[in-house]
């Protein structure tokens, strides 16, 4: 595990990239098209003010605006029927996503997706579930028989490309097994602690029977590339809104 030290200057690390994201990256193209589409990731949505978590009232404010665009909102495992060929992915997709397994995505993002008739996936880090301010596993057990799609933030939340192998065949599968347990359903899709993989990451990830892998790279995710590793867009406290991350 880090320490909260360490922790803290990831998190001020990330806000800053987001920040200074506008100079370093181009703006997201206006919609999802041949294959490509946007994942956005959140963290915490609550009073607090530390940054990687926005407000309720921001929360729904985003969801909010994406109805208002005409945006729908689907699991990521809706990709895997889209490669199956079963549906094709329109033009307003977007997929919520949130990050390491907060209570708050239960007590404060749930209800609004629900009232706002739209769906989300979570990624948890497994040993945490059940401690305090995290996630249970009835929340997620009601969560998941309302739609919503849970999926893999590693067991102890380690960056994977600074593991080794065995390691990160260890953190894949412990989480998988842990979480589909409380769910019954298969968790094929793992969002990688601060972006952090290797080779190893996705070998170990493909062998063990993941084929989505979410990275914190900014960008819309492409179906013709690499699955194991798709972009995803950051919303936090300080970046950049939704109106100029999905104009
Ligand atoms: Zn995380």
């Amino acid at each position: 595990m880090i320490t909260r030290r360490q922790f803290l200057r990831k998190c001020a690390l990330t806000v800053a990239m987001g920040m200074a994201a506008p100079f370093l990256f181009p703006p997201p193209p206006a919609r999802a098209a041949a294959g490509r589409f946007p994942i956005l990731v959140y963290h915490r949505v609550g009073p607090q003010t530390d940054p990687l978590t926005i407000s309720v009232d921001r929360f729904r404010e985003d969801l909010q605006y994406l109805t208002d665009r005409g945006y729908r909102t689907h699991t990521v495992d809706k990709i895997k029927a889209h490669l199956a060929g079963e549906r094709p992915l329109a033009g307003d997709t977007v997929f919520l996503t949130f990050d390491d397994g907060y209570a708050d995505n239960y007590l404060n993002a749930f209800p609004l997706l629900q009232s706002c008739g739209m769906t989300a996936s979570f990624f948890v880090i497994s040993a945490l579930l059940g401690q305090p301010g995290r996630l249970s596993a009835s929340q997620i057990r009601e969560m998941a028989a309302a739609g919503m799609y849970f999926g893999s933030h590693t067991v102890s939340h380690r960056p994977l490309g600074q593991l080794e192998k065995w390691e990160n065949v260890a953190e894949l599968m412990r989480s998988k097994t842990d979480i589909e347990e409380i769910t019954g359903r298969a968790v094929e899709i793992v969002a990688y602690p601060y972006g952090s993989y290797s080779r190893d990451t996705l070998d170990a990830a493909r062998e063990i029977g993941y084929w989505g892998g979410l990275t914190c790279r900014r960008g819309y995710a492409d179906l013709g590339g690499d699955l194991l590793a798709m972009n995803r867009l950051g919303v936090f406290r300080s970046g950049r809104r939704l109106a100029d991350l999905l104009p």
